[in-house]
């Protein structure tokens, strides 16, 4: 999780896995062990090698161990659901809702297709329209206020059937519901494989970002879903493919090349948490082009005969944009 700075539901109250890691120890290509960082909260003692390390995909280092932030666990917690009528509306009350500053544990998007999908395996009972699920955690006054200021956030995007679920069982369903989207989307076609992309936009242009990836994947002709974790701009496009069929691949290429295509237009990038790997190397290229010589730069020094994860995250300088 520290090699690609994972991150997920919560991350938009507490960070991604930058925001968790204070001082790590790390082997580097030559055997030398480093540690960087202390169990101080903050630091200003010269470059930031922990955050460099952080996301670094496995191309600068191993990282051996970590030392973690620790947060109070939060007394009161009562997760939500609102029904939407469009995607649209639900990404403007997220919007809202994170512009005014209501402390949520969690705001995710899941749209329609995804919910028929986790009905047809009884997994969530949820009318088949886009719904929003959030988390409120706090104390009980604090979280009463948050609720009373949600709940005229969401009706002014034409949010309705607000529920609400505080018992810890019923909650974890809600959220294994959730985890549970690739799984159901694979229910219904078995034999297929089910893909992701995922990119990340600034909040404000996430209502047209998601309409767009929506109109993207009607247009590709695959089968899929799109689950936000709307909170924090992120957002993941799934789509199934036929194994081995050449024409699902180049349809699934051409869906996420305009995903990615958006984001990049909507000043966001081409990833939010799954990385660049191989499969993103000439996205990363058209998002920062200036900084690809410096990554080759930063490589050679930390890894100067390319041993570690060779070929994954940093651009060949002469590569064509993908
Ligand atoms: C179905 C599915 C759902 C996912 N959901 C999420 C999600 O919600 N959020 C998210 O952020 N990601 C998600 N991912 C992407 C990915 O699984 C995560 O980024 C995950 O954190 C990878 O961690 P891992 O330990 O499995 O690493 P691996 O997959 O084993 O490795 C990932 C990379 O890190 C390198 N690496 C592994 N260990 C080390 C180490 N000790 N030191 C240096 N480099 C190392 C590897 O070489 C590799 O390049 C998902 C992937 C799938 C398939």
């Amino acid at each position: 999780m520290a090699a690609t700075n994972a991150s997920g539901t919560t991350t938009v109250r507490y960070g991604g896995m930058h925001r968790q890691v204070l001082a790590l120890e790390a082997v580097l290509a030559n055997g030398q062990v480093i540690r960087t960082g202390t169990r101080a909260v903050k630091t200003s003692a010269g470059y930031d090698l922990t955050n460099l390390l952080i996301g670094s995909e496995g191309t600068l280092a191993v990282i051996s161990e970590l030392t973690l932030r620790l947060y109070p666990i939060l007394d009161h917690v009562v997760a939500a659901r609102v029904a939407f009528p469009t995607v649209q509306a639900a990404c403007r009350a997220a919007a809202a809702l994170i512009s005014v500053g209501i402390s949520v544990t969690r705001c995710e998007l899941v749209d329609a297709a995804t919910i028929a999908a986790l009905r047809a395996i009884g997994s969530l009972e949820l009318e088949q329209v886009p719904h929003l699920l959030i988390e409120f955690a706090g104390s009980q006054t604090s979280v009463a206020d948050d609720i009373e200021s949600m709940r005229d956030l969401v009706e002014a995007e034409g949010g309705r059937d607000v529920a609400f679920e505080s018992d810890p069982t019923a909650r974890a369903r809600l959220w294994r519901a959730r985890h549970n989207a690739a799984i159901a989307l694979l229910a219904l076609a078995p034999g297929s494989t089910a893909m992701t992309t995922d990119v990340a936009v600034p909040i404000s242009e996430l209502p047209a970002a998601i309409e767009a990836a929506r109109v993207a994947l009607d247009a590709s002709g695959l089968r899929g879903g799109i689950l936000g974790h709307v909170g924090d701009g992120s957002f993941h496009v799934m789509y199934l493919l036929a194994e081995g069929d050449s024409k699902s691949i180049a349809q699934a290429a051409a869906l996420n090349d305009a995903v990615v295509a958006d984001a990049l237009a909507r000043g966001g990038t081409c990833t939010g948490e799954h990385g660049i790997g191989f499969g993103k190397l000439g996205y990363l290229r058209r998002e920062h082009p200036e900084l690809v010589s410096l990554y080759s730069g930063i490589k050679s020094l930390f890894d100067p005969n390319g041993i570690l994860n060779p070929g994954k995250l940093v651009p060949e300088p002469s590569a064509a944009a993908g």
